[in-house]
């Protein structure tokens, strides 16, 4: 863990004033531009990874509501928000609940990591509507990742060693920079953002973690990510890994891993799951799931850390930490060797094998047409080998169409 020299409260204030102001005026013009380099559409069309959302005809003619009614379900339907300002919290004095570990230890000189947690999107989003994120089920992503992080932050008060800072606490606009640069007035060791993710044709499941592909950072952010996708799979998501993703200019596309990059500290993007997929959406759709994500996003931070529920370390755990030699890529290139063969089976059924080869990822799912590619069934999840097999009923008037894709959302068909 690194040691940060800790700021002066003061400092700290006069540093982040014109960030308030800047917050009520001008931060709505200013996301616009963060949020303009941050499609999360790729060329071929698929919402990618983090939905730091880049609205698309598409998308509004999904929604039922129009966006003004929507807001105002919204605000209906959701608590105002009642945590005061982050950056006004009170630096938090050692908690007497918190037994000291190994009896007597100078709390002053007790490690302490500095978490800042950073609920995605907010604001009002009227013309803005990346503030919002994520719409479905006439709910506003920027409401759901809050309610998370707030639960986190209580999950690991418990924790010693550690102090939270929340980037919002409120339903309020900030653009990444400005996250970035909260998280470092605060003296952030690590920010995580928390998102929930959709996807354009509203087939993909499961968690998935965003870093950066360099070294300390991807080795941090990485280490933390596999923790908390370990607490997420125990929850029931599927976990479709930690992975990276580089902008053309070869820095990493994600603003807020750029930018807290840019500040010396390491961030991750933590996709929970997907509010547009049934399953998924099974498991955040109650405040109470929503506490639960909260509390195994802490749980997994935790355990990376090595941190103890009650009890101040004299010293933190020393972590090992394998710093990449090289720019740690993102697979662009689909699965290969994409075959399937059809046998009649002995009662009148066929079994399928298909086949797919993944060598920079891994192959994650499969999904088929029987209707030369019109619709197609439930994404499949696929097993550890490059082949599965399953029955089908057929009459042979199908015109079958495969699908097998690798957990970078690239897919390979076969006909
Ligand atoms: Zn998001």
């Amino acid at each position: 863990m690194r040691r940060r020299r800790r700021r002066r409260r003061a400092g700290g204030l006069l540093l982040l004033l014109p960030l308030l102001i800047m917050g009520l005026g001008i931060s709505i013009g200013a996301a616009v531009t963060a949020w303009t380099e941050l499609e999360g559409i790729d060329r071929s069309g698929r919402i990618t990874g983090p939905v730091l959302f880049a609205w698309s005809e598409k998308l509004s003619e999904q929604l039922h509501l129009s966006l003004a009614a929507a807001e105002a379900q919204a605000e209906e339907d959701m608590p105002e928000a009642e945590w005061e300002e982050p950056k006004t919290q009170p630096e938090r004095e050692p908690d007497t609940a918190l037994s000291i570990a190994g009896g007597s230890v100078d709390l002053e000189a007790a490690p302490k990591l500095r978490i800042v947690l950073d609920p995605g999107h907010g604001g009002p989003g009227l013309k803005e509507e990346q503030e919002l994120g994520a719409i479905y089920r006439d709910t506003y992503e920027k409401y759901l990742t809050l309610e998370i992080a707030q639960a986190m932050r209580e999950e690991l008060s418990e924790y010693g060693n550690v102090e939270i800072f929340l980037t919002r606490d409120t339903d309020r606009a900030m653009t990444l920079k400005e996250r970035a640069a909260y998280a470092e007035s605060v003296g952030g060791d690590l920010l995580v953002s928390l998102h929930l993710n959709a996807s354009l044709e509203h087939n993909f499941y499961g968690s998935e973690v965003f870093v950066s592909a360099f070294e300390h950072f991807h080795a941090r952010g990485a280490g933390v990510g596999e923790c908390i996708l370990k607490e997420l799979t125990d929850y029931g998501f599927v976990s479709k890994g930690v992975k990276t993703r580089l902008g053309s200019n070869g820095a990493d596309y994600y603003g807020i891993i750029r930018e807290c990059k840019s500040l010396g500290i390491p961030a991750l993007i933590v996709e929970h799951g997907y509010m547009d997929e049934d399953g998924d959406w099974a498991r955040m759709n109650t405040k109470e799931a929503l506490r639960t994500l909260g509390q195994r996003d802490a749980a997994g931070l935790a355990a990376y850390f090595g941190l103890e529920k009650g009890r101040i370390l004299p010293e933190l755990p020393r972590i090992e930490e394998t710093i990449p030699p090289a720019v740690v890529r993102p697979d662009t290139t689909p699965p290969e060797e994409v075959w399937y063969k059809k046998e009649r089976q002995g009662d009148g059924r066929f079994l399928i094998t298909l086949h797919g080869v993944e060598r920079e990822s891994r192959v994650m799912y499969y999904d088929y047409s029987v209707d030369g590619g019109e619709t197609y069934g439930k994404l499949q999840l696929w097993g550890s080998e490059d082949t599965v097999q399953f029955p089908m009923n057929l009459t042979g008037e199908e015109q079958l169409v495969f699908r097998v894709y690798n957990n970078y959302e690239l897919r390979t068909e076969a006909r």
